[in-house]
């Protein structure tokens, strides 16, 4: 027994009286159909409706998906009716009214996009969040914001909205934008201002006039497989990307101490700004690391054969130490004598640790790491000649003077 379809001849009908006809389990899903429903099931891009089924005892189960399979209209419920059982079947209106604003919307922008440019609309897909429409061509920025223009005119005009059903024969010698392929018996077309905006073949639910649809947003285009991917929003959607993105612009242009029409030039300006001090900081880096790299080498220590250099530095940042730790080697590359240097960066968050030595030292940095790992409760590691680690403590001086020790220690005697 076929199920009564109440959202095409009764779009406006929210609950209705039904019998269950079958209901079975499926992965945890009670699968029911009935007599008659007002749940629209996902078809043609639309998602499907939701709602409650009700039970004679007032006992309820939610209405979480429904599907068209093998011509039923099934409803994913979670709670199961026995066969025969006369139950109330409530549509979730405010989810319908939202589907049939996105769907709408998409009539009136695919029509638009076809009579503008001649694109043809070769994709359809809704989601809780956002809609999208694949044209067949590239859409510049310029177009897509003068099909926005003329979908949100369109909007405030108020044209009618209306559907027909015919036989596929007919169908077929009218001049539709869009019509499904091999489809025999009954055909519902829709037409947008009598097919002026647009005329096609749809299964699904629509509002009564354009105006409904309360406002159009593209919200975002992409080229796709060689066309355009029009993303955009309708209705209530549309009113509350609309609120969301004034406030977020408002918050930013207050930070920026600027409109929010300059917006765009004010993060502009900023960003040349960030650039500039990059390109001034890495100077800065490289002269500082020069500097403290001589002092290493002047202050070092003679351990057996080997140079030693040890220093803390308070609140640099790791790669500062690599600069340094860089520009130690690169000094010390000509230099007759074998050498090991060990410096730390410590601040409140932690502290950052890098080494190095010459080839042919008794003390191999891998080891040194890990004394170091052991001493500060880090975390790193390496190879004989160059090692880094950090450990999420701050460096006191009492372990420092006891990894300075182990480190001259180790130099002289190798462990
Ligand atoms: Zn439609």
């Amino acid at each position: 027994m076929a199920t009564e379809l109440l959202f095409y001849e009764y779009p406006t009908v929210e609950e209705c009286t039904a019998e269950v006809l079958s209901c079975t389990e499926k992965d945890g899903k009670y699968l029911i159909t009935l007599t008659k429903t007002p749940i629209f099931p996902e078809g043609g891009g639309q998602l499907a409706d939701g709602g409650m089924i009700v039970g004679p005892g007032g006992n309820e189960a939610r209405i979480t998906d429904c599907r068209t399979e093998d011509g039923e209209i099934v409803h994913y419920t979670d709670a199961a009716f026995p066969p025969g059982a006369r139950v109330r079947v409530c549509l979730d209106a405010e989810k319908r009214l939202d589907r049939s604003e996105q769907h709408t919307g998409e009539h009136i922008l695919s029509g638009l996009a076809a009579k503008l440019f001649g694109a043809k609309n070769v994709g359809f897909h809704m989601s809780e969040e956002y809609c999208t429409i694949d044209l067949d061509i590239p859409l510049e920025r310029e177009q897509t914001e003068a099909l926005e223009l003329a979908a949100n005119a369109a909007v405030r005009a108020d044209l009618t909205v209306h559907t027909e059903i015919t036989d596929g024969d007919d169908a077929s010698s009218r001049p539709l934008r869009k019509r499904a392929e091999k489809v025999q018996g009954e055909v519902r077309i829709v037409y947008i201002d009598n097919g002026k905006i647009d005329s096609c073949t749809c299964c699904g639910t629509h509002l009564n006039t354009t105006g409904m649809v309360g406002a159009i947003r593209i919200t975002d285009h992409q080229h796709y497989k060689g066309g355009t991917r029009l993303f955009f929003v309708c209705g209530g959607r549309a009113a509350r990307l609309g609120i969301e993105e004034h406030g977020a612009l408002t918050e930013l242009a207050r930070r920026y101490s600027t409109s929010r029409r300059d917006l765009p030039a004010a993060i502009k300006k900023q960003a040349e700004e960030v650039q500039d001090l990059k390109s001034e900081l890495k100077l800065k880096s490289a002269l500082i690391a020069r500097t403290e790299a001589r002092e290493l080498i002047d202050h070092a220590k003679l351990s057996g054969k080997t140079r030693v250099m040890f220093k803390v530095y308070q609140n640099f940042g790791a790669n500062d130490l690599k600069l340094i730790l860089d520009e130690t080697a690169a000094a010390m590359e000509t230099a007759p004598c074998e050498w090991a240097a060990l410096i730390f960066s410590s601040g409140a968050s932690g502290t950052d640790y890098r080494m190095g030595s010459s080839g042919g030292c008794k003390l191999s940095m891998r080891d040194l790491c890990a004394a170091v790992n052991a001493a500060t409760g880090g975390k790193g590691g390496g190879s004989p000649v160059f090692a880094q680690g950090r450990s999420e403590k701050p460096l006191d001086k009492e372990t420092a003077d006891t990894i300075e020790n182990y480190l001259i220690k180790a130099t002289q005697q190798g462990f």
